[in-house]
């Protein structure tokens, strides 16, 4: 589908969720066999798996999708939100929740076996339920195996010069790449690779991380940074599939550590009117089933050990995620945005 047409079906169904929502408010209370969701991820790529679970278990899952608001919306309603958990990506976003008080801790065995500590909020008020690896794309025509970078701080060696291209310092993804810089080597240092990083652009920041592929693929740049499902999305998108075969993937590491990761997650409503529901949901959708699907379906990296991955994944090369806790890139994305502004980074 083209992304103008996208959008619109987007936006109808938005309104149509929209509208759905406020007639869960009134039956949320009084129907057992429900849950309810609040969520910023888009519809089709949560459904599949809400599908599998009603399936499985018999309880409907209504959802409100809406691509900002939702915290501020459950803060409002307060105790008579019909918001059972809410969904969304980026540990910045979660952590937002969490902060705004509007989350309430889970804890069951379950979801402690199988998410890691990095992935999940130390109470238990949100849980990671995929990754997502922040990698290098690198032109096929113009970047040799040997000389890609093979990690986040050799981006700001001088010999890419002109030749890297990045969206927006301040979008939440390079946040907490930055902010991940951070905690690994301070603040000082980050700084410098940050500022090492902007002097290599080859524009200014600019686009998605789809456009910095599609750079690389009209000869703009040789270097991108990107989320490792876009390669698998670009491959799905007639228009989009050539950018993709113009670049190779690399997996960088942080310092001596792996891969940078993100991930999407999940949290707990503190005023869930359906709590045991919501935590059938949790539990199922850390199962070995939604978590495959998710890898499938997705592109996401399971959050789950030993979940097969997609074979498109497998291909891309191995992960071997930087093992930081989420929480403490959440702690430094204020440090991070500050040093987005203090180097200049958007200019
Ligand atoms: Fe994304």
């Amino acid at each position: 589908m083209r992304k103008s047409t996208y959008a619109l079906a987007a936006a109808g169904l938005a309104a149509l969720v929209l509208g759905a929502g406020a007639v869960a408010q009134e039956q949320a209370a009084v129907n057992a066999g429900e849950v309810n969701v609040y969520s910023y991820r888009q519809p089709f790529l949560i459904q599949p798996m809400f599908d599998a679970f009603t399936r499985d278990t018999g309880v409907k899952v209504n959802v409100v999708f809406a691509k900002t608001g939702l915290v501020e919306r459950l803060k409002q309603e307060g105790r008579n939100s019909p918001a059972d958990l809410i969904f969304t990506v980026d540990i910045g976003r979660l952590n937002d929740a969490y902060e705004a008080g509007v989350t309430a801790p889970v804890e069951t065995a379950q979801l402690t076996a199988s998410i890691p500590t990095a992935f999940r909020q130390g109470e238990g008020h949100w849980y990671g339920l995929t990754q997502r690896a922040r990698i290098i794309y690198a032109s096929k025509e113009r970047v040799s195996r040997d000389d890609a970078p093979k990690s986040y701080e050799e981006l700001a060696d001088p010999k890419w010069a002109g030749r890297i291209c990045t969206r927006a310092g301040n979008h939440v993804y390079q946040v907490a790449l930055t902010a991940a810089m951070i905690a690994h080597h301070g603040e000082e240092k980050a700084e410098a690779w940050l500022r090492g990083l902007k002097s290599n652009l080859a524009r200014k920041p600019q686009g998605n991380d789809r456009a910095q592929v599609k750079a690389i693929n009209e000869g703009e740049c040789d270097i991108s940074l990107g989320n490792n499902y876009y390669f698998g999305l670009m491959l799905q998108n007639e228009e989009q599939f050539g950018w993709a075969q113009s670049v190779y993937p690399v997996f960088p590491k942080i310092g001596n550590k792996g891969t940078h990761v993100n991930i999407s997650g999940m949290a707990m409503t503190k005023a869930s009117p359906n709590r045991d529901n919501a935590v059938k949901l949790m539990e199922f959708l850390t199962g070995d089933l939604a978590q495959q699907m998710y890898s499938e379906q997705n592109f996401e990296y399971p959050v789950v050990a030993g979940v097969p991955q997609a074979g498109l994944l497998r291909s891309m090369g191995d992960l071997h995620p930087d093992t930081l806790a989420l929480d403490r890139i959440a702690a430094l994305r204020a440090d991070a945005f500050k040093l987005v502004d203090k180097v200049g980074y958007n200019d």
